[in-house]
């Protein structure tokens, strides 16, 4: 199912929502829909720890306790990946910004002369209950050379442990346990809560029911962006 006219600029899209909702799978899916670049700071965050630079030195038992990466490293990271000439339609926003702070200093930067996309950021938030998503981030398995993420209860791999599409053993991620699962709850409710009524108060906010199985969460992430872009459903 296509769901984007190919006529329709998504502009600039902020997915909100807790750990495990996911912000992650939709934000794939609608890469392809869009063709527009996903932008995730955890996943830049892992890269850096992947190739030991400083960055990732810095940011390694903070992200596998469950922490939050101080705002002026994750907004340098998201001012260098937003001057890449392929935003210019939209982007993604997958897990940033997450503090009040990284939305304030987002706000600004979008509009200076360096931000490329004339339309104005809009935040969707994705909702699912916390006992959904402790299943859902602990049964969490991800393969570390395509990316793609499975779950040990809803949706296994074919071969237990590994990658259905190209046979690479699968990784829980550091901070996919329970413990950092409680962390990082924290970390949300005390910071990212705030975050959904910046963008609520300015109008700029929908919300969808993540508990649908996947291809309705896009479809109704698709409908709330139409509505906050004030076009019509097709
Ligand atoms: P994610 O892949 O979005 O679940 O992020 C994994 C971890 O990376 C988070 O728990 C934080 O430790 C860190 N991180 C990612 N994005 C941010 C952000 N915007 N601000 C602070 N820390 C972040």
């Amino acid at each position: 199912m296509t769901l984007a006219a190919s006529d329709f600029v998504p502009g600039p899209l902020l997915l909100l929502g807790a750990p495990g909702v996911g912000k992650g799978t939709q934000a794939q899916i609608l890469v392809t829909e869009y063709s527009i670049p996903q932008i995730s700071t955890g996943e830049i965050l892992r890269k850096n720890i992947a190739e030991g630079t400083e960055l990732g030195r810095k940011a390694k038992d903070l992200m596998a306790s469950g922490q939050f990466v101080d705002d002026l490293t994750v907004n340098g990271m998201v001012e260098a990946r937003l001057s890449e000439p392929d935003v210019t339609r939209g982007y993604i926003l997958d897990g940033y910004p997450r503090t009040l702070a990284q939305a304030d200093w987002l706000d600004s930067y979008l509009d200076t002369p360096h931000a490329t996309s004339s339309l104005p950021l809009v935040a969707i938030s994705i909702r699912v209950d916390e006992t959904e998503l402790l299943r859902r981030i602990t049964g969490r398995r991800i393969c570390p050379t395509c990316k793609c993420s499975y779950n040990i209860y809803s949706q296994p791999p074919r071969t237990p442990g590994i990658c259905d599409h190209d046979g690479t053993s699968l990784i829980q991620r550091p901070d996919d346990t329970e413990e950092a699962f409680e962390q990082r709850m924290k970390e949300y409710a005390a910071k990212t809560v705030h975050v959904i009524d910046h963008y609520r108060t300015q109008g700029r906010f929908e919300e969808v029911d993540g508990s649908q199985p996947i291809e309705q969460v896009t479809a109704a992430i698709h409908s709330a962006l139409k509505k906050l872009r004030g076009q019509k459903e097709e």
